[in-house]
């Protein structure tokens, strides 16, 4: 194994736990309308880990998605309080796309992407350089 330093998170109510190793290869907010009616908030900040890197200890439940193009977007959440922990998009094979908020630490990255944009609240700043106003990543 790797030095790299590991992450850790989990749902709301601790049933379910990972953990990743290093930096996340992407951190990027999406407005995305999906993501908000999942999520219950504006936006999901979301981070791309090597699914080699991710570990995950108890039960989730999935709900099949599909984004814009018709691919799809498994969101796995936590069947005891709900809490989306991550999606798997078949648009991105080999990467495990983390809900950023479910970390034990949230705040150690910013996002480098705003995806969606053409959704995102009206009222709410940028949050990073790059805006899209759609994208061909649907997580
Ligand atoms: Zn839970
Ligand atoms: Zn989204």
């Amino acid at each position: 194994m790797s030095t790299r330093p590991i992450h850790e998170g989990g749902c709301l109510c601790g049933q379910v736990r990972y953990s990743f190793a290093g930096d996340p290869l992407l951190v990027a907010v999406c407005h995305c309308r999906n993501c908000q009616k999942q999520s219950g908030a504006p936006f999901s900040l979301v981070g791309a880990v090597a699914d080699a890197d991710y570990a995950e200890s108890g039960e989730t439940r999935v709900f099949v998605d599909h984004g814009e193009s018709g691919a799809a977007v498994d969101r796995h959440f936590c069947p005891q309080c709900g809490s989306p922990i991550r999606s798997m998009a078949a648009a991105l094979p080999g990467l495990t796309i983390v809900k950023m908020g479910t970390l034990d630490r949230p705040d150690q990255w910013p996002p480098v992407l705003e995806a969606y944009c053409d959704s995102a609240a009206q009222w709410m700043p940028a949050l990073a350089q790059q805006r899209f106003p759609r994208s061909n990543i649907e997580a």
